[in-house]
């Protein structure tokens, strides 16, 4: 098949994509390196996920001083997407804003433009809250009282109210895999709804290792190649890789090909790395929790603008023992890990030049991801405000915090990349989600995220890779029309 697009990578950014480029008629070509998961229940077995880490990737990096580690994503139909919370929520209209101060880069769009898109990625996803749970209440009247000053937010989530009736699957969906579709992620809210058409094909194990250029013009990229040495060739190559990839196969293309030498934007390839500074808080109540969503509310606090806090899924003893430290013997970890609630927090982090993927160089060596706080200090110190102050706030209703900081192996929200912005100087990917300098390359993935916000990325990135299809299908219709000087014909999909 001729094909109008291949995307390489399945995300939430390839997912997204593929769905808006097949319900148009676009002929897509899905390329994504690991497998479709398996639905035998293995998805939300504690000992698979947690103990053995199953489905977690095992590349070695090394990170800023050169030590080896190893970054834990994800590869498989759906990406991150098939292992996330599903806490989808808008970013904030002033978080389209930059803010050179802090390195918080502006978007190169307005909110609004981002809007209609959000919009058709909630209905999608099925994006609805679910009532706040009696024990999650009470931490909440407490934080929100007098001198503590924390407001709470119902939390927007992407799951099924069916949900509700398969406890297993309620109490695992934060981190796990749902076999039977009750999350709305990459593959169930985009992929599944496009399968059986005619014009896309997935395939999966197929790991793209490089971007072909046209002979005649670098600037045109005419197909991939994958590790299996088969080549696919279409009229527009998209991004989807994840922000740990995508710019590993945009800085091999530029070596290749010499345009790193002669576009402005392929220095700040891979650079601006963000991933939010993240804690764990493990609360200890003396009493058994038996909330079983819990994930259900967000709380946020004047004192920490850039910051937010969301409650984790279900706790129990075969959980807690599986993700202790190996020094907790086993008996003691059953016994608290029904006694904990526990909560994420996150703080938007600035994007520093030097926080940064470096790919291999010529295929030798390991790839590096080099993260350091210390560059940026407002986030590190704002963060560390923000953990002290909700500890002290869970000591007082006598709840026993442990925080456990996320270290740069965490890269659940990596973002950051290959940063969209108006300036081919200062940015790698145009506000239309074009790179810079090219004719048909395009970046649907968190790579492009200028800014981390204060909330988690996905359905930022789900609502930018619709937006950036939907700009791809009308210039594809307009230069049709160059073409055959006849008038086009209206190809945009009904959401649903
Ligand atoms: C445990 C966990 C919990 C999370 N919780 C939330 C949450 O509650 N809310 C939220 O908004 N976000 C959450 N996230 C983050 C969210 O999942 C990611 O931000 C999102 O999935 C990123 O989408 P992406 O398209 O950029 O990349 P990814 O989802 O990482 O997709 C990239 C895909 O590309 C594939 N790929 C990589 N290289 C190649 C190659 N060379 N060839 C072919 N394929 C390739 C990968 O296998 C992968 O499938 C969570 C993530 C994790 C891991």
């Amino acid at each position: 098949m001729h094909f109008d697009a291949i995307i390489v990578g399945s995300g939430a950014g390839g997912s997204a994509a593929a769905y808006y480029l097949v319900q148009s008629g676009r002929r897509v070509l899905l390329l994504e390196r690991g497998p479709e998961l398996p639905r035998d229940g293995s998805t939300l077995d504690v000992e698979q996920v947690f103990g053995r880490q199953a489905f977690v990737e095992t590349e070695r990096w090394t990170d800023g001083q050169g030590r080896e580690i190893v970054p834990e994503e994800r590869s498989n139909l759906g990406g991150k997407t098939r292992w996330y919370g599903a806490a989808l929520l808008r970013f904030g209209r002033d978080e389209f804003a930059g803010d050179a101060q802090r390195l918080l880069l502006p978007w190169p769009i307005a909110a609004d433009e981002l809007t209609p898109f959000y919009e058709a990625a909630e209905q999608l996803l099925g994006v609805r809250t679910f009532p706040v749970e009696p024990e999650l209440a009470r931490i909440a009247d407490h934080l929100t009282g007098p001198w503590r000053g924390w407001d709470v937010r119902p939390l927007p989530l992407g799951l099924s109210a069916a949900i509700l009736d398969h406890p297993d699957e309620a109490k695992h969906f934060d981190g796990f895999a749902s076999p039977r579709g009750l999350k709305s992620d990459g593959q169930s809210a985009f992929l599944e709804r496009v399968r059986r058409h005619p014009n896309l094909v997935i395939a999966t194990g197929r790991t793209v290792t490089d971007v072909i250029a046209s002979d005649t013009d670098p600037t045109r990229a005419i197909g991939v190649v994958c590790d299996d040495g088969t080549v696919h060739r279409a009229q527009h190559v998209l991004l989807a890789a994840g922000a740990l990839h995508s710019p590993r196969l945009l800085q091999s293309y530029f070596e290749r090909t010499g345009l790193g030498r002669t576009l402005p934007s392929a220095n700040l390839v891979g650079r601006n790395y963000k991933s939010h500074v993240l804690t764990a808080v493990l609360a200890f109540s003396p009493r058994r929790k038996t909330d079983l969503l819990r994930k259900t509310a967000l709380f946020l606090h004047d004192d920490f603008p850039r910051s937010s806090v969301q409650p984790l899924g279900w706790f129990d003893g075969e959980f807690f023992s599986a993700i202790a430290p190996s020094w907790l013997p086993k008996p003691v970890a059953r016994f608290v890990g029904p006694r904990l609630y526990g909560f994420f927090l996150q703080t938007e982090d600035g994007s520093h030049p030097d926080n940064r993927v470096v790919a291999h160089a010529h295929g030798i060596g390991r790839p590096r991801l080099d993260y350091d706080l210390a560059r940026i200090p407002h986030a590190r110190d704002e963060h560390r405000g923000l953990v002290t102050r909700f500890n002290r706030d869970l000591l007082a209703m006598g709840l026993m915090p442990m925080s456990q900081s996320i270290p740069v192996t965490g890269t659940a929200h990596a973002c950051g990349t290959l940063v969209a912005g108006n300036d081919p100087g200062a940015s790698v990917v145009g506000p239309d989600g074009r790179v810079h300098g090219m004719r048909n390359l395009y970046v649907v993935d968190g790579s492009v995220l200028p800014r981390s916000s204060r909330v988690n990325p996905a359905l930022t990135i789900y609502a930018w890779s619709l937006r950036v299809a939907s700009g791809l299908v009308q210039r594809i219709e307009q230069e049709r029309t160059r073409n055959e000087q006849s008038p086009a014909r209206a190809g945009h999909p009904v959401w649903a």
